[in-house]
């Protein structure tokens, strides 16, 4: 099913979530990547070592979610556009989903959006919450949105005013 519809499932996203026992901690990354490709910027980018060095090029990353502070480098850093960073520690009704954007112009902060799925459904509404765009990450922006807790594990994509409309892969 993923190969056919690009779009990850239930059994894929599993293994790329952090244990529920960890989810109140902060940021923590989930990478979904599930193909084996030639390709290994995440790991080289990552400054903790969370995504573990790859024995082959083509290997799917391994992450240890224990040693994620959640930066979010390697959502620019993925060529794929599929790494995401949710942070679940708040209390209250609200979580963080940090997702890549390469399209023009970008949000600002304070802008409500209309929040997608992993297919480019819409599922909801949401606030842009920050927007990272510096010279390091090479014209892909990391931008932070404040979305209904429930969905923070199915948001990978917005939509906006203005903006260019896409599903975010
Ligand atoms: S969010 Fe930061 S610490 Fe976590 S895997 Fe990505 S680069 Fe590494
Ligand atoms: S950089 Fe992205 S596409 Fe490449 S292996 Fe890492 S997660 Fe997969």
């Amino acid at each position: 099913m993923l190969k056919s519809s690009g779009v990850p499932q239930p059994g894929d996203l599993a293994a790329c979530c952090p244990p529920e026992e960890e989810r109140r901690r902060g940021a923590l990354v989930r990478v979904e990547c599930f193909q084996e490709i030639p390709c290994d910027p995440c790991h080289t980018a990552c400054p903790t070592g969370a995504i573990g060095a790859f024995a082959d090029i083509n290997d799917i990353p391994a992450v240890d979610h224990a040693l994620c502070t959640g930066c979010g480098v390697c959502i620019a850093a993925c060529p794929g556009l599929a790494i995401f960073v949710v942070d679940e520690s708040a209390p209250g009704e609200t979580a963080l989903v940090s997702l890549p954007y390469e399209f023009a112009p970008l949000p600002e902060t304070g802008t409500r959006v209309a929040l997608l799925d992993r297919g480019g459904e819409e599922i909801g509404r949401g606030e842009v919450r920050r927007v990272r765009n510096p010279r390091q990450f090479d014209r892909t922006a990391v931008i932070t949105l404040a979305v209904p807790r429930e969905l923070a594990d199915e948001v990978r994509a917005f939509d906006f005013e203005g903006g260019e409309s896409h599903d975010g892969r």
